[in-house]
């Protein structure tokens, strides 16, 4: 069994949290364990809680669009959320919640080692941007310990807000080139040395 299956047996089988007991199946996430570029989003909604996979519904659809408008298949990139099970009634993800879920992003990014990790909303850039805000730093990349970390806004967000829709396609057409120019994403300055990479 690969590193990955054998995390996501112990993410299926994790009840750290009170909404395991809710859940029907959990969601680790999915891709191939060398690829390059890993999305990150918010939490499974009740699409991704019945079939045990992540971005299966309507947000998961848009971001196959955004995918194929940089010509990649989801198949290619790492799927995942900041949280593996999905909170009842869809409310926002508890910071207990989060940190419980901590290690296993932690683990995810370890094993996979992608060049790129883009954060899909505001949970999970407050996790890789912490402080941030999403509408300064969506479309801006950074890079610390050779990854290159990306903020997107979620596509759920860009469903209903139809403004966002023109500014996530975007900021997803800049991703090919940020990846070819790997070395020109700058490191962070000296006012975001203090940042951790999971700071709570
Ligand atoms: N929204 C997310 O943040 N993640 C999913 O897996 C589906 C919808």
């Amino acid at each position: 069994m690969s590193a990955l299956s054998e995390l996501n047996v112990e993410i299926a089988h994790c009840q750290r949290c009170e909404i395991a007991k809710e859940r029907t199946k959990a969601v680790p996430g999915e891709g191939p364990e060398d690829a390059e570029i890993m999305f990150v989003g918010e939490a499974p909604g009740w699409h991704e809680d019945q079939q045990g996979r992540p971005f299966v519904g309507s947000a998961g659809k848009y971001l196959e669009q955004l995918l194929a408008s940089i010509g990649l298949k989801r198949e290619q990139v790492y799927i995942t959320n900041v949280i593996k099970t999905r909170p009842p009634a869809n409310r926002d993800p508890l910071p207990t919640e989060i940190g419980n879920c901590q290690e296993w992003l932690e683990r995810q990014i370890e094993i996979i080692r992608p060049k790129m990790i883009v954060t899909l909303g505001r949970y999970s850039m407050a996790k890789f941007f912490p402080g941030k805000s999403i509408s300064k730093i969506h479309g801006s990349a950074q890079k610390r310990d050779n990854i290159i970390y990306y903020a997107m806004y979620h596509p759920a967000a860009a469903l209903h807000q139809q403004s966002l829709r023109q500014v996530i396609g975007a900021d997803m057409l800049k991703i090919p080139a940020i990846l070819a120019e790997a070395k020109t994403v700058p490191e962070p300055g000296p006012q975001d040395q203090q940042l951790s990479m999971f700071e709570d």
